[in-house]
């Protein structure tokens, strides 16, 4: 069996197709028509009003983050276990993260524990989802109207997931998406920021452009970045995207088979196949070693790649990060359950072109190790 790759994309649909049209007709910069057809398409799926392609979803939460007014001093309420992204987007902004520890069930954010960390000070809370289970939104929405907060959604990891029915990226004030390869849909590196409000949308837009200004280009009241889709990552993003139901398909087939073959397996816990929100979606298939395992996730990770199988480590959580702890924030913070999944938690190979069996020897090898 060759190496098996925690993640390998699926390419196979128009992507060739749309990327030879750039070229052929020289739209290759950020102004082309498949930018229009990614926005517009994929705020549609999601029943959003408005798409700012960007590119990458570290540049959408940054912006997302301007766009929401976060200034200097305030404080944003984010998971503790989650991707580096939402906590620098808020420093950059000059705010200070404020992590709250996770559910160990789905990896979610507790959202029981969000109110006792709100001050006068709080003006948002970053709601993301977390390797294939939707968090609470409703309660995160609550806590949001009781407290006056703004809500930025981070959808990363959930193209095609719904909540309660409705699509994830439908929710709070701002949402985000990212197209890296890993995502179910891809655009090489690349991301989005949606809303339904059009001032909002305006901003952002200028935000992704330098904040040039219609009235005298290269003169600037503000400060933005260039953050800019390219029509060539857009038309890969875009043939993705036609194929998105397909893609949904394959990860809960994928994840489905996984349970299935580990559910004898007493030595690690597997995801939860459901929460009250959503069935999983799988976006990677996440494991937690027990106690009587006997070994950490590095431990573990490092066997399987004897065997040639990728894998990866949990996030590290954001209260532990030593940048932040360098910047006098988070001083000696206690998130027991953020913790104890990022020492014992990886996930197995997990990517669209995943074949059944290599989830089947991906399997054999992790039940040989743990042994
Ligand atoms: C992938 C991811 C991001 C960042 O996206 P990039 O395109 O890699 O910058 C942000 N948030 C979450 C939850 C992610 O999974």
């Amino acid at each position: 069996m060759k190496f098996i790759p925690v993640n390998e994309p699926v390419l196979d649909g128009n992507e060739k197709k749309y990327l030879n049209e750039c070229i052929d007709t020289g739209w290759i910069s950020s102004e082309g028509k498949f930018v229009d057809r990614l926005e517009s398409e994929f705020a549609a799926k999601v029943n959003r009003k408005y798409g700012i392609a960007v590119c990458n979803g570290s540049a959408a939460l940054e912006a997302a983050i301007i766009a929401i007014e976060i200034k200097p001093g305030d404080e944003v309420i984010l998971p503790a276990f989650t991707i580096i992204s939402c906590a620098s987007a808020i420093v950059r902004a000059g705010g200070i993260p404020v992590p709250i520890d996770c559910r160990l069930d789905d990896k979610n954010i507790d959202c029981t524990l969000i109110e006792s960390y709100i001050t006068p000070k709080t003006k948002a809370i970053i709601a993301v989802h977390i390797y294939g289970l939707p968090c609470d939104m409703d309660s995160i929405e609550n806590i949001a109207r009781k407290h006056n907060l703004k809500i930025i959604e981070d959808a990363a990891q959930m193209h095609g997931q719904t909540y309660k029915g409705k699509p994830c990226g439908s929710f709070g004030d701002v949402s985000c998406f990212s197209f890296y390869p890993n995502k179910l849909v891809t655009s090489g590196e690349g991301g989005i920021v949606l809303t339904d409000c059009e001032e909002t949308a305006e901003r952002l837009k200028s935000l992704r452009n330098l904040c040039f200004n219609t009235e005298r280009r290269f003169k600037h009241y503000d400060l933005g970045w260039n953050f800019r889709m390219s029509n060539l990552q857009a038309a890969v993003g875009t043939a993705q995207l036609e194929r998105l139901n397909e893609f949904v398909k394959i990860k809960r087939k994928n994840g489905n088979l996984y349970q299935d073959l580990l559910a004898d397996c007493d030595k690690i816990t597997l995801p939860m196949k459901a929460n009250e929100n959503a069935e999983n979606i799988y976006w990677v298939f996440d494991i937690v070693l027990k106690d009587n395992a006997g070994m950490n996730a590095e431990k573990a990770m490092n066997l399987m790649k004897n065997h040639g199988i990728g894998s990866r480590p949990f996030f590290y959580p954001m209260h532990l990060q030593p940048v932040f702890i360098n910047m006098g924030l988070f001083y000696n913070m206690n998130l027991p359950n953020s913790e104890y999944i990022a020492e014992y938690g990886f996930y197995l190979p997990s990517g669209l072109a995943l074949k059944e069996e290599e989830i089947i020897y991906t399997v054999e090898k992790l039940k040989e190790i743990l042994k």
